[in-house]
């Protein structure tokens, strides 16, 4: 009976976790929509872009929504593009995983955050190929904050503040050098931008919520996954090596990896020469 309740209780917890995110996803979608557009993404809430109706409650409700209307405006039939449930199911999951491996915790609301802001930048790079800087500002100030957070909830509060404070701030500071030094490498080799300036931003950002260390092998990750990905593109879809692709969600990818897995790749590898 009491592994029941157990049962219970856990999938009660992980329909509530999901639908938190599935939330956060539907603002994510007004975020990647409205921002690079110039618009607030507070004002007007959401409606129709063909006819500019709005939506009825129950059919902004994340996911279900757009199930009910079966994908068209109620009003005009105008499709709606099933991008919307998508990110708002995928945020649903990341909330579940980060909850997953973090548990009750404060580690679990600030990757709720740092996961929600490395989306919605992915999502924007793809559409617009720019990361903007309210968002790669805005992120950094919340990584460090995170590791504010995290130092007076230590032990030892002063030692512990001051520890996360530099792993944040050492990272950022590493993430814009690194990049910046890429960047210029790149333009002297290639003769041409390699990468843009957004993409040190978004490096920054992560070092703030990632530390120096984990910045490293999340650039690294993201890195080997761009290559593969970008070689692929030209192998299989004969994508010229002129054509831009984007790089910041190779990056937040690399981060997402590292947030989850990090820790035992990093004591493996640590293994793998020291041993
Ligand atoms: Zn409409």
């Amino acid at each position: 009976m009491d592994s029941f309740v157990y049962a219970v209780t856990n999938i009660l917890v992980g329909v509530f976790v999901f639908a938190v995110g599935a939330s956060v996803g539907s603002f994510l979608n007004v975020v990647i929509y409205r921002l690079p557009a110039g618009l607030s993404v507070l004002w007007p809430p959401s409606r129709c872009p063909k006819c500019l109706n709005r939506l009825k409650p129950y059919q902004n409700v994340p996911v279900f929504g757009w199930l009910w209307l079966k994908g068209r405006c109620h009003f005009c039939k105008t499709k709606i593009s099933s991008r919307y449930p998508l990110v708002e199911g995928f945020t649903g999951l990341i909330f579940l995983a980060v909850f997953w491996v973090f548990q009750f915790s404060p580690l679990t609301i600030g990757y709720w955050a740092f996961c929600s802001w490395l989306l919605a930048l992915s999502m924007i790079d793809f559409d617009t190929m720019t990361l903007p800087n309210q968002l790669t500002k805005s992120g950094l100030v919340a990584g460090i904050v995170f590791h504010l957070v995290l130092g007076l909830l230590s032990a030892n509060s002063s030692v512990g503040v001051a520890k996360h404070l530099m792993t944040s701030i050492g990272g950022a500071t590493l993430g814009i050098w690194l990049f910046d030094g890429i960047a210029v490498l790149g333009s002297i080799i290639f003769k041409k931008a390699a990468m843009g300036s957004g993409d040190a931003k978004l490096a920054a950002m992560m070092g703030a919520w990632l530390g120096w260390r984990y910045l490293l092998l999340a650039s690294f990750i993201g890195c080997f996954i761009g290559a593969v990905i970008g070689i692929g593109a030209i192998l299989l879809l004969g994508r010229t090596r002129d054509q831009k692709i984007p790089f910041g969600p190779f990056l937040a990818l690399g981060a997402v990896i590292t947030l989850f897995v990090g820790e035992n790749m990093l004591s493996g590898y640590m293994k793998l020469f020291l041993v």
